[in-house]
């Protein structure tokens, strides 16, 4: 069974520590970036950053100023599209090990045409994977691999400190997944759990997906 993360965004504060120790632990540089006036910084996934909070800020039926956080990135998903579009065209460019689920860019995705790269991008449903220009190659979450292939948890989730994220093995966690639904529903009715039987990192939303991003959820 693959490992599995769960994100319950009821938990976030936005805190982006998650966001920075990615960033560290893969010794990922700085960017260069602006005001845009929201907290969400950078304002989306890029090489350096391959995970991102996202803020989204709306009015609800009463008035009242509704702030939600997405702790964004890639799914690790049990099919993976982006796998099998770059097997087309360079077998070997993006791979899923077996023993964990992890989906990975490898360094033959520099070897992707400028068109099968953006292949692979568009057969994302999450819109994950970015190009870092200077070498060519596809960037994206590797469950941190290294870690985890080592016994140890994803930085991101030893990271975050208030249980925000979960990770574990699938048949130990979607007990845990619906439970949290469970609890969840009684302050958000609308509250579920996205993409639940596709994805390995399973995040349980409290509203809607379009209170939260485009890319929030699939179904
Ligand atoms: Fe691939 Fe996108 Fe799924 Fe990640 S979220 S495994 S990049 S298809
Ligand atoms: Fe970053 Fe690792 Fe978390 Fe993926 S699992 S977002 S690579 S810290
Ligand atoms: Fe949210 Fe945890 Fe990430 Fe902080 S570390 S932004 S609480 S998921």
């Amino acid at each position: 069974m693959p490992k599995t993360f769960l994100v319950d965004t009821t938990r976030c504060t936005a805190c982006r520590g998650c966001q920075l120790a990615c960033k560290e632990w893969h010794d990922l540089p700085a960017n260069h970036t602006k005001q845009l006036g929201t907290h969400q910084n950078p304002p989306d996934l890029n090489p350096n950053n391959l995970k991102i909070v996202r803020f989204h800020e709306y009015l609800d039926e009463q008035g009242n100023v509704v702030w939600n956080f997405f702790p964004e990135q890639c799914r690790h998903c049990l099919t993976p599209p982006c796998v099998d579009v770059a097997d087309m065209a360079v077998p070997g460019a993006m791979i899923q090990d077996k023993k964990t689920g992890a989906v990975l860019a490898t360094e033959k995705s520099s070897q992707l045409s400028e068109e099968d790269a953006q292949a692979v991008q568009d057969a994302c449903p999450y819109n994950i994977p970015r190009r870092d220009p200077k070498n060519g190659r596809l960037t994206k979450c590797d469950m941190c691999i290294d870690r985890v292939s080592a016994g140890m948890q994803p930085i991101c989730v030893k990271t975050c400190p208030t249980g925000a994220m979960v990770f574990g093995e699938r048949e130990e966690l979607l007990p845990v997944a619906k439970k949290r639904l469970e609890v969840a529903k009684k302050r958000w009715p609308k509250a579920f759990l996205a993409d639940m039987e596709d994805v390995s990192v399973i995040y349980l939303l409290a509203d809607t997906k379009d209170k939260y991003y485009e890319f929030a959820a699939f179904m």
